[in-house]
C-alpha cells in the first residue's frame, strides 16, 4: 500500500491514515451546481476492506477496555470541533451534493446532536443490578460492545447519516468501518481527521471508499460483527439477507414515500409552507421528504392554487448563493431517472400543473449552465395505481392525491409498501390521536411536515422502509451496537452442601 499524497483524490482512511489503498478503480466525483468534475474517488476493493478491517480488530481490545468515561471524553473533544468546523463542513457538502449551504449547516447540526447524545454513554451503558434474587446470591446485567461494527451510507446525508451511526457505535467500544456514498466522499475524510484531533485512538474509526464490492468485503468479513445501512430499499433488502445469513447484526434503513395528509380545518397558508419546504428542499432528496399530498374534502381547491403559484416561484440556485431555497440534483443519473417519473406520470394521466422539466438552466447564474438543473414539479389528481404514485422518485415533484374522507387517507397511506414519516395538518385533537395511533408508519408529525426524531428518540420507519429490529441512534442504537450479558455470583460463604438436581429457584 502507497502513502496517499494526491489531494485531487478521495481514498482510504485505515489505522489512522490516508491511504491510497491497492484498488485501481476511479470514480469522478461531481460538482452538481457546474457539472464539472472536482476529483476522483478510489473504490476500495476486497484488499483496502481486508486491510481496514484488520485495522479495526487490532484496535478492538484496547477501545473496549477503554472506561466509557474516557471514550466520552473523546466525543466531548470531537464535539468540539465538529462546532469549530460546521461550516466547512457544509460547504463540502454543498461543494458535492448541491444541497443549499443553510441546509447543509442544518444536516451538520443534527449529525451533531447525535455526538451530543453520545457524550452521554457511561449512562447509557449503566446496567442493571438485583441484589439477592436467592439466599446471597445476586444477578446483574451488563452491556458490552460488539467488535468491529460497518456502517454503509446513501449520498443524500453525507454527514448526518454516518453520525446515527458511529459516534453511538465507537461511544459503545466498538471500532468502526465507514463505507460511504461515492458521490458524495469527502466529508468522511475530513471526520476521520477531526476524529484522530479529538484523541481518537488509530484504527477505532476507518473509512473504505468504494460501491458494491466494499460493501460485499464487508457483509463477507468474519470480523464485522454488525452492520447499519442506510439507502434504497431493493439494496437494504440485500444488505440485510446477505448480513444475516453471515450471521451479522443487521439494521438496514430503505426508502420511503411520505404522506402528508391535510385536514379540511387546516390553515391553509401554513400547509403550502410545509409541502413546498418539505417537498423541494434538498430537491426531494431526502428520506423524509413529503412526495405526497392527500388533500381531504374540499381543501385541495384552497390548496393548490397556491401550491402552483409557490412552485413556480422556487429560488433555484446553487447552493453556494444564499438566496437558494432548491440546488441541483445530485448526478445526471438521478436528473434522468426523475424526468422519466414525470414523462410517466404524464402518461398516466395525472394532471402536471408545474413540470420541473421547463426549468431555464440560465437563471442558476453564470458558470452552472451546465450543472443538473431542473425546477419543482406538482401533478394532481394522482391516483394509487400509478408509477409515481407508488415508486420512490427522490426527486423534487410533489404528488397530490384527492379524498374524500379521513378514513380513506389512513388507509391509503396504511397500504403503501413504504412506512418512513408521514405528516397530518389539523386543528382537531381528535383527528390528530387517532392519526398518530392508527398510521402504519414510524415516524409522524402532527403539524411537522418532517418529523426527524431527536438523537435520543432514536430514527426508523416501519414497513420496507427498514429491515432489522431496531431503528437508528438513541437508545436502540446503543443496543444495536451492545449485547447483553447476565451474572449471577454468590461467594462460597452462601454455597449449600451437595449437588442440586432441580431447577434453582428463588430461596
Ligand atoms: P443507494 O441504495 O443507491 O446507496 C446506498 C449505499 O449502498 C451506498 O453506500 C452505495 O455505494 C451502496 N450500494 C449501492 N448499490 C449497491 C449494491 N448493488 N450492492 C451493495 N451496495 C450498494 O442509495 P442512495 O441513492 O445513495 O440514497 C438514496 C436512497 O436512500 C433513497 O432511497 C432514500 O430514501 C434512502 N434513504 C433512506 C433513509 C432512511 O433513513 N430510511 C435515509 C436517507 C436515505
Amino acid at each position: 500500500m502507497h502513502t496517499y499524497t494526491d489531494p485531487t483524490e478521495i481514498a482510504q482512511y485505515i489505522a489512522g491514515q490516508r491511504s491510497a489503498g491497492t484498488s485501481q478503480r476511479v470514480q469522478p466525483v461531481y460538482n452538481p451546481a457546474t457539472g464539472a468534475v472536482s476529483r476522483q474517488v478510489r473504490l476500495g476493493n476486497v484488499q483496502d476492506v481486508n486491510t481496514a478491517v484488520a485495522a479495526a480488530q487490532a484496535a478492538f481490545p484496547a477501545w473496549a477496555d477503554t472506561s466509557p468515561l474516557r471514550r466520552a471524553r473523546i466525543m466531548f473533544k470531537f464535539l468540539e470541533l465538529l462546532n469549530q468546523h460546521k461550516d466547512e463542513l457544509a460547504a463540502m457538502i454543498t461543494a458535492e451534493h448541491g444541497k443549499v449551504f443553510t441546509d447543509a449547516q442544518g444536516e451538520v447540526t443534527r449529525g451533531i446532536e447525535i455526538v451530543e447524545f453520545a457524550t452521554g454513554i457511561p449512562q447509557l451503558l449503566k446496567g442493571d443490578y438485583t441484589e439477592q434474587v436467592s439466599t446471597g446470591i445476586d444477578n446483574w446485567t451488563m452491556r458490552q460492545s460488539l467488535g468491529v461494527v460497518a456502517g454503509i451510507t446513501p449520498f443524500n446525508f453525507p454527514v448526518m447519516v454516518p453520525m446515527w451511526m458511529f459516534p453511538v457505535a465507537i461511544a459503545c467500544g466498538n471500532t468502526f468501518v465507514l463505507k460511504p456514498s461515492p458521490i458524495d466522499p469527502s466529508p468522511s475524510l475530513f471526520i476521520a481527521d477531526l476524529l484522530k484531533q479529538a484523541g481518537l485512538p488509530d484504527g477505532v474509526f476507518n473509512v473504505v471508499q468504494g460501491d458494491k464490492e466494499a460493501v460485499d468485503a464487508l457483509l463477507d468479513h468474519p470480523d464485522v460483527k454488525a452492520v447499519s445501512f442506510v439507502g434504497s430499499t431493493p439494496i437494504a433488502n440485500y444488505i440485510y439477507e446477505t448480513g444475516a445469513r453471515h450471521g451479522k447484526r443487521v439494521q438496514a434503513l430503505g426508502g420511503a414515500k411520505n404522506h402528508m395528509v391535510v385536514m379540511p380545518d387546516a390553515d391553509v397558508n401554513q400547509v403550502v409552507d410545509a409541502l413546498i419546504g418539505a417537498a423541494y428542499g434538498s430537491a426531494g432528496e431526502r428520506c423524509m421528504a413529503i412526495s405526497v399530498a392527500v388533500l381531504v374534502g374540499d381543501v385541495a381547491d384552497k390548496v393548490m392554487p397556491l401550491l402552483v403559484e409557490r412552485t413556480k416561484q422556487l429560488k433555484v440556485l446553487n447552493g453556494t448563493n444564499l438566496a437558494a431555497e432548491m440546488g441541483p440534483i445530485v448526478t445526471p443519473a438521478s436528473h434522468a431517472r426523475i424526468s422519466g417519473y414525470i414523462a410517466a406520470g404524464q402518461a398516466e394521466g395525472a394532471k402536471l400543473l408545474v413540470d420541473g422539466r421547463q426549468f431555464d438552466a440560465a437563471q442558476t447564474g453564470e458558470g452552472c449552465e451546465q450543472g443538473f438543473w431542473m425546477g419543482g414539479t406538482l401533478f394532481d389528481h394522482v391516483t394509487p395505481e400509478m408509477k409515481i404514485y407508488k415508486e420512490e422518485i427522490f426527486g423534487p415533484v410533489l404528488a397530490c392525491v384527492r379524498v374524500p374522507d379521513f378514513a380513506t387517507a389512513v388507509q391509503l397511506i396504511n397500504d403503501h409498501e413504504f412506512g418512513n414519516g408521514t405528516a397530518c395538518f389539523t386543528r382537531d385533537g381528535n383527528v390528530a390521536r387517532e392519526f398518530a395511533r392508527r398510521i402504519q408508519v414510524g415516524m409522524v408529525g402532527i403539524n411537522v411536515p418532517i418529523p426527524v426524531p431527536m438523537a435520543w428518540h432514536g430514527f426508523g420507519g416501519w414497513k420496507r422502509s427498514l429491515f432489522g429490529d431496531m431503528h437508528a441512534y438513541g437508545e436502540e442504537g446503543v443496543r444495536f451496537y451492545t449485547k447483553q450479558k447476565s451474572v449471577m455470583q454468590r461467594w462460597p460463604e452462601s454455597i449449600g452442601k451437595g449437588a442440586e438436581f432441580v431447577m434453582p429457584t428463588s430461596k
